[in-house]
């Protein structure tokens, strides 16, 4: 099946070699495709992100580990309900999986052998172990400061480690140059794990009788999850599933928050900001190559950003951890920003969110904190 890759900027189009990155005038690609899914198609489906195989443009020889279907539970934070989906659950500890299945199926399908990604730890995690499922080497490149449980999970899988120091910003350009003589399975550049992370949409639909929630509380680094989570529910609102795309409140650290800059100076692309460490390493984007398109998507669903500071991100790593969730503390950023949300909702608004990464990923960060407090 072949699908082209669409310049949202320009509008050109191009045939997807699995190798080309972006445009020529330097927008990021997206891929043209519309989904046949009926939710009648999923009766009867095991229950995991393949149920929903015809939104999906790929053939049926899939790179799995079960993976999807997160159970979207109710937490009680401040007296004020979430919907909180347990992406924390996933194969690889955080839901970069549903990209990575969905990306390296892609790749296998094209008969690639090798592939680099660069990733502050999760989406490197997820696309060494799919890899590894899928046999295709691999190389990973990643902050030097990235927690140790990342890395050894990373070459665990088998792929080769490259530790960059300096910034994020100089992980990305090392693995760039690495991609010049192979493919780069790239959780940002790449559409294909975008087609992936749309799946927490369908499954969000799902799990709530087929309708969209008010609210959608997401975190913002590169905006992977994001995306894909407003191109899946506008796929079902284009198809009547669903009867409205969810207002998307996007959280950034407040001391890595380039977009929520942006947004309040009412910008169209990320401006460039001063940034200061954070414990949200998984959120630490000062430069993300999507912006322009999670400020639209932002803009278009009526949403909004927020920004939590450090102290609220430890916080609510802390009660989430007293009520019996496990989860690292970019994933808890997350959850700063869904109280401050609910605090201020309407009653009965429907606000969905996730735990985006398992507490295993960061247990020495995490105890540290903790003792902090
Ligand atoms: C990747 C990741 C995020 C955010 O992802 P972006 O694509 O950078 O917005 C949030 N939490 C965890 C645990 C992650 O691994
Ligand atoms: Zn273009």
């Amino acid at each position: 099946m072949k699908y082209p890759l669409h310049c949202a900027r320009c509008g050109r189009d191009y045939d997807d070699d699995g190798r080309r990155l972006r445009c020529d005038c330097g927008g990021m690609l997206d891929l043209r495709f519309e989904p046949s899914f009926k939710p009648n198609m999923a009766d009867g489906r095991s229950h995991d992100l393949w149920r929903y195989r015809e939104a999906l443009p790929v053939g049926n020889d899939v790179v799995t580990m079960g993976e999807g279907w997160t159970p979207l539970l109710p937490v009680t934070l401040d007296g004020r309900q979430l919907l909180v989906k347990q992406e924390q659950l996933f194969p690889t500890g955080s839901y970069k999986d549903r990209g990575a299945a969905v990306l390296m199926t892609r790749l296998h399908e094209l008969g690639v052998k090798h592939v680099v990604e660069d990733s502050s730890g999760n989406a490197g995690c997820a696309v060494a172990a799919y890899a590894a499922r899928a046999g295709i080497a691999c190389d990973i490149y990643v902050p030097e400061d990235t927690s140790p449980a990342k890395t050894a999970q990373i070459e665990a899988y088998g792929a080769a480690l490259h530790r960059v120091p300096g910034t994020r910003e100089d992980t990305a350009r090392a693995a760039l140059e690495a991609a010049a003589t192979c493919v780069y399975a790239s959780h940002v550049y790449s559409p294909w794990f975008l087609q992936g992370t749309k799946t927490f949409a369908y499954e969000v639909a799902e799990q709530l009788g087929w309708t969209a929630p008010d609210t959608l509380v997401l975190p913002t680094g590169n905006g992977t999850l994001l995306l894909g989570a407003y191109m899946g529910f506008v796929e079902l609102a284009r198809s009547g599933i669903v009867n409205h795309v969810p207002r998307i409140v996007a959280v950034q650290a407040a001391a890595c928050a380039p977009l929520a800059a942006a947004f309040a100076a009412g910008l169209d692309e990320p401006v460039a900001v001063h940034t200061n460490a954070t414990v949200a390493e998984g959120i630490a984007i000062a430069a993300p190559a999507r912006g322009s398109q999670v400020l639209a998507a932002v803009r278009a669903s009526g949403g909004s950003f927020v920004t939590v500071s450090e102290q609220e991100i430890i916080a609510s790593l802390r009660d989430c951890c007293l009520g019996g969730w496990f989860i690292e503390p970019t994933s808890a950023a997350v959850i700063a920003g869904a109280r401050r949300c609910a605090r201020t909702a309407a009653p009965g608004e429907t606000i969905v969110t996730a735990f985006t990464g398992h507490g295993l990923k960061a247990a020495a960060k995490i105890a540290e904190l903790m003792k902090s407090l």
